[in-house]
């Protein structure tokens, strides 16, 4: 089956290419990213293989159906970036890959509480310069802290048991509740419940218009004064201009994304030599209490392997007729 790839980075094809056994499928790949502009790279393809910065909007939708694209195929969890309906109208299949490695972004949402809280950043720069002092190092013990947790699915779920190997008390907020998770001491609340409580907040949840902005000015005015912040689900799941604001006024006390709203314009590529015409993401830059990293929380060997092994396997088990086990419905 031909496949075109997009927005694909080197470290990508190398792998794509090892799960390709026997070459079975023909794999195009492009590094630019989809919209409705480039469909036409995908002619004569079966599918494309999209990634979280393609713009899988109703019009790029119209334009493969109209090349004759049967397959989108997503090498991603999070699927807000693709029309569904528009999808649906046109008989084209999403797939995706539901679940690779979700200690992977857990982990990096652990990096994020760390590396804020005791400020090891800054330390590595410190000491680079001779500067041993410990005036500006100050953290706090994980150790009894409340975690406030948004989405317990496999993510959510796996940071959960992480933290609680620190000796933290976690609640959680999540429209399923999780009994695993409850036997192991986590006990579920509110959403406004949990804002009140919890010393850190750490988002799990997908972007959906439900929880699209869920973390904006009303919300922050519920939390603990000084609260820390974790995002690695999507950058829509926060209102950066309320997050900004409340920077200001100290009401947030450490910000630490994996995700930005705008990031299709930003991540993934290197800009070091552009001027980033995005002012929040800039202002962001400016509070010394807020780490960002450019969404690499799935970025380890292992999820890396997961991802490829799906892809591969849906485009597959889409040729052969098989049961399509990772296709999202609606
Ligand atoms: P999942 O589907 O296993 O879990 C999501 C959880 O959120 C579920 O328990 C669900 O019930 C809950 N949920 C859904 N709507 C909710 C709402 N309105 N309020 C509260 N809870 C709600 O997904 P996952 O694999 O744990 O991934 C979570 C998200 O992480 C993905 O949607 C994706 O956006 C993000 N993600 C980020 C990276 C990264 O590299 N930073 C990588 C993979 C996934």
């Amino acid at each position: 089956m031909k496949i075109a790839f997009f927005g694909t980075q080197f470290y990508e094809r190398e792998l794509f290419d090892k799960h390709n056994t026997d070459g079975k499928h023909e794999l195009i790949y492009y590094n630019e990213s989809l919209n409705a502009e480039i469909t036409n790279l995908a002619k004569g393809c079966v599918g494309v293989c999209a990634f979280v910065t393609d713009v899988v909007d109703e019009k790029t939708i119209e334009n493969l159906a109209e090349i004759g694209i049967k397959l989108i195929d997503l090498r991603s969890a999070g699927y807000n970036n693709v029309d569904l309906k528009a999808a649906k109208k046109h008989q084209i299949k999403v797939l995706r890959v539901p679940a690779y490695s979700p200690q992977a972004v857990a982990e990096h949402a652990v990096a994020l509480i760390l590396t804020l809280n005791r400020k090891t950043h800054k330390a590595y720069n410190q000491v680079r310069e001779n500067n041993f002092s410990l005036n500006n190092l100050l953290g706090f013990n994980l150790f009894e802290k409340t975690i406030g947790v948004v989405g317990t699915g496999k993510i959510g779920t796996a940071f959960c048991k992480i933290m609680l190997g620190f000796g933290c008390k976690i609640i959680a907020f999540d429209i399923k509740e999780n009994k695993e998770l409850q036997q192991k001491g986590v006990v579920y609340k509110s959403l406004d419940e949990l804002l009140i409580a919890s010393d850190i907040i750490s988002i799990h949840c997908p972007l959906t218009p439900a929880t699209n902005h869920l973390f904006d000015k009303n919300a922050f005015k519920k939390t603990k004064k000084g609260v820390m912040l974790i995002n690695t689900s999507r950058g829509a799941m926060i209102k950066i201009d309320d997050a900004i604001e409340s920077l200001k006024t100290q009401q947030i006390g450490y910000l630490g994304i994996d995700v930005y709203e705008q990031e299709e314009h930003l991540f993934f590529k290197d800009r070091s030599q552009s001027i980033i015409d995005d002012d929040l993401f800039e202002r962001l830059l400016t509070f010394n209490n807020v780490l960002i990293t450019p969404h690499q929380g799935f970025f380890t060997k292992e999820a890396l392997e997961g991802i490829a092994t799906t892809t591969i396997q849906n485009f597959t088990d889409f040729e052969d007729g098989n049961p399509l086990k990772t296709e999202i419905i609606i």
